[in-house]
């Protein structure tokens, strides 16, 4: 199985282009949209692919369906240390908490109890 490893990064690629065009379409057509970000989501299933940090931000911990800031989701900013970015979602409701400045280490353990 010498193109194992290689079938994984041609997934976490294709991982990558199906979320930003996902995430492209979503503000002209937001069902085919979802159905992108739905495909994208499946590839990284069965490939056990990490998201990007990047990607990461455009799905929703409670549906994990696709949410675009302005599309279908609301993004407000938080008070106070550390800033928070609370993206609501709007198919579901889910508030996803993104915590955005130095204390980002320390949050990864503390959003898992809370969530
Ligand atoms: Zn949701």
């Amino acid at each position: 199985m010498k193109s194992r490893r290689g079938a994984k990064e041609d997934a976490a690629e294709l991982v990558k282009f199906l979320t930003e065009s996902a995430v492209s379409l979503s503000h002209t057509n937001l069902p085919l949209a979802r159905e992108q970000a739905a495909l994208a989501r499946r590839v990284r299933l069965r490939f056990n692919v990490r998201p990007d940090s990047s990607l990461k931000g455009f799905t929703c911990r409670g549906c994990k369906g696709l949410i675009v800031p302005g599309v279908n989701a609301r993004v407000r900013l938080g008070h106070g240390k550390p800033t928070v970015l609370r993206i609501t979602c709007a198919d579901c409701g889910h508030v996803n908490r993104k915590i955005i400045g130095e204390t980002y280490i320390a949050s990864e353990g503390a959003r898992k109890s809370t969530s």
